[in-house]
């Protein structure tokens, strides 16, 4: 397991000129006038981008268009994601001494974290506090779903521990006028000093609790890796994805060409965006994202894909 999430690669040393060269790809490949035709929709809001944006505008067009400005709205789903975050963040960081073994019951656990952010005045606490006691005793029950999947897919107790848990990675660039984001499950390792070098021996990890969308997680992996890069100058050595459903992990060693890769998807995904706000019509493309969408009705290529599928 220490091998899956990375401990056993040699650290590597920052590398300003590699963040300075794929900064200076993702400004060739966006353009002067692309950033111009973003920043002409809104002067005071800058573009700020994160994995689900870029995904969406990259998958279908359209359905990016039609749900980009609607306010996030937690479902039984959604809600089930983030209170999985903050267990097992509590889990792990319990007392600085986490283990599998110590007093953790996860029933217990997860009703005091229901508890606790009901009382919150925020769109999770106010949709907690809303929940019947059916539905709330729902929700529990798909938090320690994944919970136990983690419990007995991946050892909590492992060494070294994660440094941090949600931790944010935020990227402004060219002067404040693309902002790009990620909130990363957890990072083990930091950047450290080496005889006068700075050395990483980061490994970002994430948590998925439904379906496997491996060949978006690929590219979330890299995005992720790209905004280390970009916030310390050294990209991690790996970045994993678990998947609680199928307790499948993961784990993408990171080079180069990962990273340029990934720059080169989020310069297509500004590249859209702006073609977007300057009112090109939409793309359609069907794909998972028609499940959900709120065009399907009236979308016959997305009936068809979800009739086919
Ligand atoms: S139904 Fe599918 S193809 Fe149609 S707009 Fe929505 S996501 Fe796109």
């Amino acid at each position: 397991m220490r091998a899956a999430l990375g401990f056993d690669i040699p650290p590597r040393p920052s590398d300003m000129s590699l963040s300075a060269r794929l900064k200076g790809l993702l400004l060739d490949e966006i353009g002067e006038k692309a950033l111009d035709a973003i920043e002409a929709r809104d002067r005071r809001h800058p573009l700020t981008i994160d994995r689900i944006d870029l995904a969406d505008v990259l998958a279908c067009e359209a359905n990016y268009v039609e749900t980009k400005d609607v306010p996030f709205e937690y479902t039984p789903q959604k809600a089930r994601g983030s209170l999985a975050g903050t267990m097992l963040r509590r889990w792990y960081f319990r007392d600085q001494r986490p283990s599998v073994e110590r007093d953790w019951n996860p029933v217990e656990a997860i009703h005091e974290v229901l508890d606790e952010l009901s009382e919150q005045d925020d769109k999770l606490g106010r949709f907690i506090a809303g929940l019947s006691s059916g539905g709330r005793a729902d929700v529990a029950a798909g938090v320690l779903d994944v919970v136990h999947a983690f419990e007995e897919g991946w050892p909590l107790d492992i060494d070294p521990k994660p440094v941090r848990a949600h931790s944010s990675l935020r990227s402004k660039l060219f002067g404040g006028r693309l902002i790009l984001t990620y909130k990363v499950g957890f990072k083990f390792g930091q950047p450290r000093p080496q005889g006068g070098v700075p050395m990483s021996s980061v490994v970002l990890f994430d948590v998925r609790p439904g379906r496997e969308y491996e060949e978006e997680e690929r590219y979330n992996r890299w995005y992720a890796a790209l905004l280390e890069l970009f916030q310390v100058g050294v990209a991690p050595l790996r970045v994993v994805t678990w998947y609680a459903e199928s307790q499948h992990a993961v784990a993408d060693t990171i080079d180069e060409g990962k990273l340029e890769a990934a720059a080169r998807r989020v310069a297509g995904g500004v590249r859209r965006m702006a073609e977007l706000a300057e009112g090109r019509p939409p793309a359609i493309n069907p794909g998972w994202r028609c499940r959900y969408c709120p065009l399907g009705e009236s979308c016959t290529e997305g009936a068809g894909w979800i009739q086919d599928a």
